[in-house]
């Protein structure tokens, strides 16, 4: 068994929504914390957040987070090129972070307003997506029921609803990794009960399949912010009742295999 000696750093993957939309709910989950992770982060480029440093088993752990500005803001201005899902571009998170072997992720579906097995057919869905594609076995299938919250660095892959804002963030990845190996030791996805959750692309709700399937895409996949890639599942943007990150695009194909074979 592999001793873990000293972890690396700490990355942060944050989609954002429609920025002062109304997808907040008002009401807040007494039983899911409030979690503000950039509340004092420095932004040290363009959407990239450092979140300052800590000390792990002796070891200085870095970390950071990506900001992905919603529809309308940033890029919008820009000219739109002819994009469609066979655009074949990925994006390697710190030039390549992954798993070495297969990960299992722990549910907590308290908080989503939604029926509990619905919840895990949708999460299995997004994680199949992924894994018919790879040779390696990235995700083991049955996903575990905890009753345990949010908790970045317990070395256990959770999926829980918190409380992430009314800023537009639809929903957040975290992981760690070691810095020589760039093995990823654990990787949360949080999805914010400020918003409407979905099992059918409903307008005026977040589809959670598509969302889910983006967020695990974060296991080693970066997000992609040119506009030609706006069909892509890792486009780092998503907008009420959309479904279109299901489904992967040739860029995601492409990337999950650079890491996990084909
Ligand atoms: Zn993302």
């Amino acid at each position: 068994m592999k001793k873990i000696l000293f972890l690396s750093l700490v990355g942060i993957a944050l989609i954002i929504g429609l920025v002062g939309s109304v997808g907040a709910t008002g009401k807040n989950q007494k039983q899911n914390q409030k979690i503000d992770l950039l509340e004092n982060a420095k932004e040290v480029s363009p959407g990239v957040f450092y979140l300052g440093e800590s000390m792990n088993k002796g070891k200085v752990v870095d970390g950071y987070a990506f900001v992905h500005y919603a529809k309308g803001s940033k890029s919008a201005a820009r000219p739109k090129p002819v994009v469609d899902d066979t655009v074949d571009m990925y994006k390697l998170l710190f030039r390549g972070i992954k798993w070495a072997d297969t990960m299992q992720y722990e549910v907590n579906t308290t908080g989503s307003r939604l029926e509990d097995s619905a919840v895990r057919t949708a999460l299995s869905a997004s994680l199949e997506t992924w894994d018919t594609e790879t040779s390696f076995e990235l995700f083991n299938d049955d996903l575990v029921t905890t009753e345990s919250d949010f908790n970045s660095g317990d070395r256990k892959n959770r999926v829980t609803w918190n409380d992430l804002g009314t800023g537009g963030t639809i929903a957040m990845n975290s992981f760690w990794f070691y810095r020589t190996t760039k093995e990823i030791v654990e990787s949360d996805v949080v999805f914010n009960t400020q918003y409407n959750w979905s099992l059918s692309g409903e307008s005026e709700k977040m589809d959670l399949q598509n969302i889910a399937t983006h967020e695990f895409g974060h296991n080693g996949l970066a997000d992609l912010y040119v506009s030609k890639s706006a069909e892509l599942t890792m486009y780092g943007y998503s907008g009420y009742g959309e479904t279109k990150k299901r489904t992967l695009g040739t860029g995601d194909i492409s990337g999950i295999q650079a890491l996990y074979g084909n």
